[in-house]
């Protein structure tokens, strides 16, 4: 039933749009060949993208037209600044299309800085080419895959293309924002803090190698997991009730990695916990840092770490593919376990005056150094007994999700700075999810900016 102008000037906005969907669907269904499913769902997308991108651009045409010549507030000193160049053109991606916005241009002479009233009041990014809704998305992309692959995912589900390039500003852009932040404001907004004091907070620490290009081919990334469990009743325990875990990454020093841990700890409530529990590897900046932060935490061993040099101590000595190296694996394994380190030392010792060869001896001392230094983080039993954990591959599965996933595939090559700012990325991507990440930087950032002026 057609709808005459009249007609259509009395309807809510809302109510003419079902008319034209109704009246376009008929037409369309009208008109249509007989084609395939794609082919039809690929021009209804096309029809809907020209819909948008025309409503779109009357929106800004009209806040473009609407803003005056008037002087605007600085926003850095509070004065009235006048219009130094009217209406110049930002071109922008939008979700509705390729846009371009005209806005007045203040310039402030005291601060020797311009400001756009118009992109504050949208909520435009100060920089780049893209709006926060499709920066947001383009960032989800590129935190998770390699630039050039996102490139192309975006393709797929959004049927225009974007440049590797721009997947890699975004992600340029959104780091460097992020490395403005406040640590413990981005702790709060990534995760929510929670009030209640848990009974246990579990902090893991271990570094592993990401290649990188200059001088040093490979540079050591470090990265942290902080994990709680929460107090159910009081003087009741959960079994095992774990929050989201937070997770603090960097390619740089373990100083790097202070400050931004020490929120992270603040945030999950390691200052308030019961008990806090460190695991570590043996390298000491692991066990410098737990003690610097966590003073009052108990420092444990990661039992794969202890493993692990237990079989590369019974490889020299037997071989790979001897029969005594399980014997030998399961003797010390189990001197460990039941927290006798002592009588293991005392073993290898005994050992040492059976050896043939150097490398038999050095494999003796590597260990028996190991134990010695590491006695008292290697008292299993006692840790046990308490209800404490000694090694659960949870740093080892972060170095994988958080970094290793996105870092280390086949011909990356990172230079160094870009490698820190992916790190500190990926591990705040991980602590918020991917829903929260990019609104939890732009909070932590806007939060940080106000404190700081
Ligand atoms: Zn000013």
């Amino acid at each position: 039933m057609p709808t005459s102008k009249a007609d259509l000037s009395s309807l809510s906005t809302q109510e003419l749009l079902e008319e034209f969907a109704a009246e376009l669907a008929r037409r369309g269904a009208a008109e249509a060949p007989a084609e395939d499913m794609s082919t039809m769902e690929l021009a209804l997308e096309a029809q809907a993208e020209a819909l948008k991108s025309a409503s779109l651009a009357r929106r800004l045409e009209r806040r473009s037209g609407e803003e005056d010549d008037n002087p605007k507030q600085c926003p850095r000193c509070g004065e009235q600044v006048p219009v130094k160049v009217k209406k110049r053109p930002r071109q922008v991606r939008t979700l509705s299309g390729l846009q371009v916005l005209r806005r007045n241009y203040h310039y402030c002479k005291d601060c020797q800085a311009g400001f756009y009233p118009l992109d504050a009041a949208l909520g435009m990014p100060e920089g780049g080419e893209v709006t926060q809704e499709v920066e947001r998305r383009i960032l989800d992309f590129g935190v998770s895959d390699t630039f050039n692959e996102a490139a192309q995912r975006w393709e797929v589900h959004y049927g225009w293309t974007i440049s590797e390039n721009l997947v890699r500003r975004v992600v340029e852009r959104v780091g460097r924002m992020q490395e403005e932040c406040e640590p413990e404001v981005l702790q709060e907004e990534l995760q929510p803090v929670l009030r209640q004091a848990p009974a246990l907070v579990v902090l893991g620490t271990d570094g592993s190698m990401i290649p990188t290009r200059g001088e040093d081919t490979w540079r050591e990334a470090k990265v942290a997991v902080v994990s709680r469990e929460e107090v159910v009743a009081a003087g009741r325990e959960s079994p095992s009730v774990r929050e989201q875990a937070r997770y603090v990454a960097v390619v740089g020093s373990p100083e790097e990695l202070k400050g931004e841990l020490a929120a992270a700890l603040k945030a999950h409530g390691a200052n308030e916990a019961r008990r806090v529990v460190c695991l570590g590897d043996g390298a000491a900046w692991v066990w410098n840092l737990a003690e610097q932060l966590c003073p009052q935490a108990i420092q444990v061993l990661d039992w794969r770490h202890a493993q692990h040099y237990v079989v590369e101590c019974g490889k020299a000595l037997f071989g790979e593919d001897d029969a005594c190296l399980g014997v030998w694996r399961d003797t010390a394994e189990k001197l460990l376990w039941q927290g006798e380190t002592e009588v293991l030392q005392r073993e290898l010792e005994a050992c040492l005056f059976l050896c043939g060869t150097d490398k038999e001896k050095k494999a003796i001392v590597t260990l028996k150094r190991y134990c010695s230094n590491n006695a008292q983080r290697m008292q299993y039993a006692t840790f046990r007994e308490a209800g404490l954990p000694v090694g659960s591959g949870i740093v080892e599965s972060a170095h994988r999700h958080v970094l290793q996933q996105r870092m280390k595939r086949a011909g990356q090559h990172w230079v160094p700075q870009r490698a820190h700012r992916m790190a500190r990325l990926r591990a705040a991507y991980r602590t918020a999810g991917p829903k929260h990440f990019h609104g939890a930087i732009y909070a932590a950032a806007a939060r940080s900016a106000a404190s700081s002026t």
